[in-house]
């Protein structure tokens, strides 16, 4: 058996003040023509990394307007998330070459997951690379699944040629893709089923982005040890090469000069599908070294939702510099709390922020360090993006979005 993965109950109406009343109602009449469908959400991790974060509200939505929805996480052995990591990397651009034998571990997983899963749904969504071949190995594939659907979070503009050859093979087993944009899809779009776009989201009741007051506030950055007195630059991300934590510090050390009271926040959760996170976190501890401002925290320190809703919240400047970004759902999260993100000018984060309206787009250590300094000694200006950054987020980045997509995509299968 793959591990069902359990969530909290969530009330379709409670969104209602978010996104208003015919929001929701177009989205329970696109529910009814559903009424008991039999979903299974498949990907490879439940906690750390934006996969499993959309889940946890996706999940018990779609349960909420009708759907039976159930959620299950691959099992692997740790060579095997090996290997999907570096496939990972190749599939963002590193150029490395795919073994005989990477491809035979990830055959071999896939097959196993394929034999351990039991039950019967209408749609079968795969999210990301690693159960991607999993239709593959079912002797009946439809009779497990009616429709299938790869959900790819990445973007795969840079991605290798003789990799996605390996894998586009086992997409033909599926019914549709999701992208978060269609760029995404140019190199290769004549291998793919149908394509739909959906953009992730967040969800303004969970408890990373709800209200918090000021004592919860204090008492998590005293618990860390970090001043409140002083001004924070944080990025909440795994610790990976594409989120350039290396570049993040060599940033503030830039902007330290001009503001030298700044301290810098790197906050990340160790997703058990990312074995190369300790790795980074060293390089990035090495590269902090004795400097006392900056604070390399992990869900290993309790670091949690709530903890991460009080650090983009109290944050003078919040930094998604990623070198490569399916979408980002940290920039949302920190938009979503009046911050002005200074971002990567890279994949979803473009999406997110107008460039110099509601956050700022960078391409280098220097502009990002720039920003930091304009940011911090504008911060009326500050406060005027933040504002549109949060309108932005209401308008397009809100779960309920990302819900009445899969509602759609869901109907156009079934007729
Ligand atoms: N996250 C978290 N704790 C951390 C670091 C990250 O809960 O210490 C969450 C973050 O708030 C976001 C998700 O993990 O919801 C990361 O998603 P994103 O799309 O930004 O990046 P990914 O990890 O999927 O590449």
């Amino acid at each position: 058996m793959l591990t069902t993965v359990p969530v909290n109950l969530k009330l379709i109406d409670e969104y209602r003040e978010f996104v208003g009343e015919d929001e929701i109602k177009e989205i329970l009449s696109l529910a009814k023509q559903l009424k008991g469908a039999k979903v299974l959400h498949i990907n490879a991790t439940a906690y750390g990394g934006g996969v499993a974060e959309l889940l946890y509200t996706q999940v018990p939505l779609m349960r909420s307007v009708g759907l039976s929805v159930d959620w299950k996480v691959i099992q692997g052995s740790s060579e095997f998330f090996s290997v999907t990591k570096i496939m990972h990397n190749i599939l963002q651009g590193m150029e490395i070459p795919t073994t005989a034998e990477m491809k035979y571990i990830y055959k071999h997983y896939n097959k196993l997951n394929a034999q351990l899963l039991t039950g019967k749904y209408d749609f079968v969504v795969v999210h990301d690379p690693q159960p991607l071949a999993i239709p593959y190995f079912l002797d009946s594939h439809r009779y497990f699944g009616k429709h299938w659907i790869w959900r790819c979070h990445l973007d795969l503009t840079k991605v290798s040629r003789s990799l996605w050859h390996y894998l586009s093979q086992f997409l033909s087993k599926y019914d549709a893709a999701i992208f978060t944009m269609l760029e995404y899809t140019n190199n290769f779009s004549e291998q793919l089923p149908p394509v739909y776009i959906i953009t992730p989201a967040i969800d303004p009741l969970s408890s990373k982005n709800i209200p918090l007051n000021d004592h919860i506030i204090e008492q998590t950055l005293k618990r860390y040890h970090i001043d409140p007195n002083r001004p924070l630059v944080t990025q909440v991300s795994r610790f990976d090469p594409w989120k350039d934590p290396i570049g993040v510090i060599d940033a503030y050390r830039l902007a330290k000069k001009s503001i030298p009271e700044i301290q810098l926040l790197l906050a990340a959760s160790m997703a058990t599908d990312d074995p190369e996170s300790w790795h980074y976190y060293e390089k990035a501890a090495r590269h902090a070294g004795e400097d006392k401002d900056i604070f390399l925290l992990t869900n290993m320190q309790g670091v949690g939702n709530t903890e991460i809703n009080a650090f983009q919240r109290v944050s003078r400047i919040v930094l998604q510099k990623s070198l490569q970004e399916g979408f980002g759902l940290t920039v949302a999260e920190a938009m979503w709390k009046n911050q002005p993100v200074i971002g990567g000018k890279v994949g979803g984060i473009t999406l997110q922020i107008e460039d110099g309206k509601t956050g700022y787009l960078v391409d280098s250590v220097d502009e990002c360090a720039e920003k930091i300094i304009y940011l911090y000694s504008h911060p009326k200006q500050a406060e005027e993006m933040g504002a549109l950054a949060k309108e932005r987020v209401v308008r397009l980045f809100l779960s309920t979005t990302n819900l009445k997509e899969y509602l759609k995509l869901f109907l156009s299968l079934q007729k």
